[in-house]
């Protein structure tokens, strides 16, 4: 007997089918990795250059539990240098103007020297806001449709806390840092 009667064409379509599949896993896989390459990119490899002109390293945890923060690395209690530590799960969730706005917005508190000067609270945060819009229109990185964009995330996901008004404030503010 021949070996290829075993594959009738029912067989034959089967054994395609399974091969399409598992191609297309595979494709679907690897496009998930490259955009997590992307994203990881974009934020990891973004430069961020403190008060004192020192580069800030940029760390990822999906664990954080806001998008973004910043924090000098300490070790035995002695500040040793500016990171920023990004939840890159809950920026994925953002609009890409909002995503881009929060990087700037972290590097912003470096480069205004929020940590080295305690600046915390409410103040620190609006003008780490208006510094980082400020950027990024300067720039030319955006666009209005970008400021509508992180207004509308803000509306829609900004809480109020100690640190920060409301998200309906906060997108209002944003506005004020271009006109002033
Ligand atoms: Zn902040």
């Amino acid at each position: 007997m021949h070996r290829l009667e075993f594959l009738t064409p029912l067989y034959r379509a089967a054994l395609v089918s399974i091969l399409i599949f598992t191609s297309a896993l595979t494709l679907g896989n690897q496009q998930a990795a490259a955009e997590e390459e992307l994203n990881e990119k974009v934020y990891i490899e973004h430069k961020c250059f403190d008060y004192y002109r020192r580069p800030v390293l940029n760390v990822r945890n999906d664990s954080l539990s806001d998008v973004a923060f910043s924090d000098l690395m300490r070790h035995r209690g002695l500040a040793m240098g500016p990171m920023m530590i990004f939840n890159l799960k809950r920026l994925a969730r953002l609009s890409k103007a909002s995503r881009t706005f929060f990087v700037m917005h972290e590097c912003g508190h470096h480069a205004l020297g929020h940590l080295y000067f305690r600046a915390r609270g409410r103040f620190a945060e609006q003008e780490a806001d208006c510094y980082a819009i400020r950027t990024l229109i300067r720039q030319g990185t955006f666009t209005l449709k970008d400021i509508s964009d992180v207004q509308n995330d803000m509306r829609r996901f900004a809480k109020a806390s100690l640190y920060h008004v409301s998200g309906k404030d906060r997108a209002n503010q944003l506005m004020k840092c271009i006109e002033s």
